[in-house]
């Protein structure tokens, strides 16, 4: 059985609040290994972000790592953010370089802050964080390439983190054969797939394809089957159960689910694969 995580944004409202309660509440009975808490482009979440991860931890008992982007923002300013998680008693941090803000010209590093993802990796890991990367099975859009997409990764690995967890793919192949890649270049931490359950075929697609991510064909008319018949979550379902079973298949024995803050799809696809939320299994006893 694989073990899983679980991604959840920070709440914006009252009613973002009662959502992610109901969903942590909802996933946090399959006993994920870690959750983690999004941190918002251009570091618009930063206390959300912490107070969600401190009441993840304190209020269910699991490994939360919170999200930390170098976005905006001073080398002072992005330390304080890291230490406030560890005031809270977080010490697993997913570190990225970040988005830049909509309409801007690309990333433009901070006058006083971290110029890029390989030098906050390298200080939360000098200060004691577990320190967690973003990957690319689809290659990032800022890539040069292929190969120098995987040296930079091989930088943030050697800089300190402690393994990748990799963006949302539509086809197994794809990380698989990212995987074996990433192997030849010489990264030997592990790599975990980013599964996104699609709730919405229009939103991912959208976002895939202006990642520059390969779209396969047979699924987007699958989809827009499935909308016309109002069947599209029994679709998504039986599309990441069958993900999840060929990664799982081929070794992978770790998965982390983008949950958007709604349980129901990851909760039935965990089903699908055989986890058990652990209160049903202590009724059955
Ligand atoms: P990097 O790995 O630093 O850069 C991405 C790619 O660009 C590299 O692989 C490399 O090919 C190229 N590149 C960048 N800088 C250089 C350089 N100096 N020299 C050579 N090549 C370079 N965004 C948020 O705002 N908040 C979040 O909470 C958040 N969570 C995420 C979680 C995961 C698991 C993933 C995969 C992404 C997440 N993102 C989040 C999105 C992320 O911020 C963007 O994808 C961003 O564009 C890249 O961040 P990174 O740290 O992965 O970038």
């Amino acid at each position: 059985m694989p073990a899983v995580s679980f991604e959840f944004f920070p709440p914006k409202s009252l009613q973002g609040s009662f959502r992610l309660w109901d969903c942590v509440s909802t996933l946090a009975p399959l006993k994920p290994e870690w959750v983690s808490v999004t941190y918002g482009a251009g570091g618009t979440t930063r206390e959300l972000t912490r107070d969600a991860v401190a009441a993840l931890g304190q209020e269910f008992g699991l490994n939360v790592a919170g999200h930390l982007t170098c976005v905006d923002a001073s080398r002072e300013e992005t330390l304080d953010v890291a230490r406030g998680f560890r005031a809270a008693g977080v010490t697993d941090i997913v570190a990225l370089r970040g988005d830049p803000p909509k309409g801007a010209d690309g990333f433009t590093p901070h006058p006083d802050g971290f110029q890029n993802s390989v030098e906050l990796v390298e200080a939360l890991a000098a200060d004691g964080f577990n320190v967690r990367v973003g990957c690319y099975p689809d290659i990032h859009p800022e890539a040069a390439g292929p190969d120098a997409d995987l040296d930079w990764l091989k930088r943030k690995i050697d800089a300190g983190a402690s393994e990748a967890v990799s963006q949302f793919f539509f086809e197994a192949e794809t990380f698989l054969r990212f995987r074996d890649r990433a192997v030849k270049a010489g990264i030997e931490a592990t790599l975990v797939p980013g599964i996104l359950p699609i709730e919405d075929w229009t939103k991912a697609s959208k976002f895939a394809r202006a990642c520059g991510a390969t779209i396969p064909e047979a699924l987007e008319a699958a989809f827009e089957r499935a909308l016309r018949d109002d069947r599209a979550d029994l679709l998504a379902i039986a599309q990441a159960t069958e993900l999840c079973d060929m990664l799982v298949e081929e070794g992978c024995d770790h998965l982390h689910f983008y949950t958007l803050n709604r349980p129901e799809l990851t909760r039935d696809v965990c089903a699908a694969l055989g986890l058990v939320p652990e209160a049903s299994l202590s009724r059955v006893a």
